[in-house]
């Protein structure tokens, strides 16, 4: 029998079936950690791709312009285009890929779309209009960016009739990996990359930003400097892995708790199943919740029989049978007076104990990254 009796602090406040509780306050508490790591001349430029980290791009940016940060990086123009419509202010950076026919949501919507090599520059300038970009150098990512090698293709994008280049930057790909080869590469791709600005400053080619670090550059190589450190996983709390957190050396605090509904317990008996496929069968008597999430939510479907729990009342109860789209089952037979209308921790503390994004993470065999953008938009994301 688990013996706490729940949290009364977050007992009952919210409606709804399931949500996204935002601690502001540890927000708050990342922005002044990782400023406090910035070199001299560096300030954070958030991103706040794929909702933030699942997290609720509007809500986030909205708290980050209140705290003096006007730079931000999303993935695609629609994501730009949304924080607009909704009246984030700064400059916002377009780090992907944007098909012609939506290159009219650059100017429309103030946003600076990035050159994700010499043939996309070319295609941006035939569009015809003067856009904002930022010039993206591969230095060994080799992903997007044209190669730091091709110097006369990186001037040229340069003299491009209708590219205005606000700055240029290449992304770090080793910065998470502590082994010599992956520290050499790191210092290599730095090396690389200010070799390009200091070309570019001989063919006199100004670049008003130059920026290389993402969360891992920050934490582990701040002295490659830059005019802005693109942190994502790491304002949000956490790191990639729990192995990266231990490195890390910095005090992170989780933003996001994941919660659901208890919508309805009842008794199973000896014997009897729960959930599709047959896939749980009660050994003796038990009593189950049901939650009011599902796979669609973003509650990944492989936590399903036994793998993942979830906290309700401040006891761990175990997830039963196969996660549905919109449902999930929990044993809570151990858990006093659990009734409709309870809530359950999915992500968070509650209490004493806690599910952490890392638990879920190594539960599905992903990093945490991938736990947190694939938080569903039925959740309602609330500061809290
Ligand atoms: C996603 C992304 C970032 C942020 O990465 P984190 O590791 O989450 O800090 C920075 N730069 C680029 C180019 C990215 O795609």
């Amino acid at each position: 029998m688990c013996a706490y009796g729940g949290d009364k602090k977050t007992a009952g406040c919210p409606r709804g079936r399931a949500w996204i509780e935002l601690h502001m306050d540890n927000l708050r508490h990342n922005v002044e950690a990782l400023k406090a790591l910035l070199p001299p001349g560096c300030e954070l430029m958030p991103a706040l791709k794929a909702n933030a980290y699942g997290h609720g791009a509007v809500l986030i940016a909205g708290e980050l312009n209140k705290l003096g940060i006007h730079a931000f990086c999303v993935a695609t123009a629609a994501e730009g285009a949304a924080l607009r419509r909704n009246h984030i202010a700064g400059d916002i950076l377009i780090l992907g890929y944007t098909h012609p026919e939506d290159f009219h949501l650059l100017n429309r919507y103030e946003l600076t779309q990035t050159v994700l090599d010499y043939d996309y520059a070319r295609i941006l300038s035939r569009y015809g209009r003067s856009v904002r970009v930022q010039v993206c150098i591969d230095t060994g990512m080799h992903r997007l960016g044209e190669r730091w090698e091709n110097i006369a293709r990186i001037r040229d994008i340069f003299y491009m009739k209708n590219l205005r280049v606000e700055g240029i930057f290449t992304h770090l790909s080793a910065a998470d990996t502590d082994t010599p080869e992956a520290r050499a590469y790191t210092q290599k791709q730095g090396m690389a990359f200010r070799q390009v600005v200091e070309e570019l400053g001989r063919l006199g080619l100004t670049c008003p930003k130059v920026h290389l670090l993402n969360s891992d550059g920050l934490l582990h190589y701040p002295e490659l400097g830059g005019s802005y450190a693109r942190v994502g996983i790491a304002l949000y709390g956490v790191c990639s892995t729990r192995e990266d957190e231990k490195q890390s050396g910095v005090d992170l605090r989780p933003v996001l708790s994941v919660k659901a509904r208890v919508s309805s317990v009842k008794k199973l008996h000896k014997d009897e199943y729960a959930g599709y496929g047959m896939a749980y069968t009660a050994k003796a008597e038990r009593k189950i919740a049901v939650l009011a999430i599902g796979y669609a939510d973003g509650l990944p479907r492989s936590l399903s029989c036994e793998t993942g729990g979830v906290l309700i009342k401040g006891c761990m109860a175990p997830i039963i049978g196969r996660i549905c789209m919109d449902q999930t089952l929990v044993d809570v037979t151990g858990i006093p007076h659990v009734g409709l209308g309870d809530i359950a921790t999915v992500i968070g503390a509650d209490g004493g104990t806690s599910v952490t994004v890392y638990d879920v993470a190594e539960q599905t065999g992903t990093i945490t990254n991938e736990v947190l953008s694939r938080l569903g938009t039925r959740l309602e994301r609330m500061a809290v």
